[in-house]
């Protein structure tokens, strides 16, 4: 007999895919990702533009019960902006119930306040030349935990001065892990990695693990 979904809240799901984390200090492991549907705004450098529009609606439970069919511990909640649909909070409640790392990635433009506080955040402060920078919500950082992470994405020298300037007039640096990645082919990491040095800069170059490995390809 098939098992009756009826009650269940439903998300809309772009796709369900097992890889390793190619970003955040929990880059490298074996992970599943849950992409959700969806996203209000429209970074220029977005890879992920296919999850936009379209995905299917899943139930909560069979949402789970894919996630669960993996052995692994680390399971990623991402998008599009995955809190644009509001059961993601309840999914990320009932994945934490597992017992499992759960990590949030969020473009930093929702407010994260009632996010499970198990539930690992990686928040986006958008730079100028990601063209959404307007889009801050900078409330979120009074509800930044030590264990979740900040991430810049990096375009220009101009976006550089931006974050580095955002992080010390935030007081960040000492709080949680700070991240600063190159934007994908717009930027020579070792450019970033050279400024970063220069100004002894205590954050984390960090270089996405899955485009080294399978460059611009989905679901990986
Ligand atoms: S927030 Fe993320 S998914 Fe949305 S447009 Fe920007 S990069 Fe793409």
């Amino acid at each position: 007999m098939s098992e009756d979904f009826s009650n269940s809240p439903e998300l809309r799901i772009t796709e369900i895919f097992y890889s390793l984390q190619g970003e955040t200090t929990l880059s490298g492991l074996p992970t599943v990702f849950i992409r959700l549907t969806g996203c209000p705004l429209r970074c220029q450098y977005c890879d992920t533009a296919y999850a936009f529009k379209g995905g299917i609606k899943m139930p909560l439970e069979k949402i789970l019960d894919k996630a669960r069919s993996y052995s692994t511990q680390n399971i990623c909640v991402t998008g599009g902006e995955p809190l644009a649909q509001p059961n993601c909070l309840i999914l990320l409640k009932q994945l934490a119930d597992l017992g499992k790392t759960i990590s949030l990635e969020t473009s930093g433009a929702l407010p994260i306040d009632q996010v499970d506080p198990r539930v690992i955040i990686i928040l986006d402060i958008k730079t100028p030349d990601s063209l959404e920078s307007h889009r801050n919500y900078l409330e979120n950082l009074k509800f930044l935990k030590k264990t979740d992470q900040i991430k810049f994405v990096i375009c220009s020298k101009q976006d550089y001065e931006f974050s580095k300037n955002f992080i010390q007039e935030n007081k960040l640096i000492n709080f949680c892990e700070i991240l600063f990645s190159p934007s994908y082919t717009q930027i020579n990491p070792a450019d970033l990695a050279a400024w970063i040095l220069e100004d002894q800069l205590q954050v984390r170059l960090q270089i996405q693990l899955h485009k080294v490995l399978w460059g611009d390809k989905t679901g990986v």
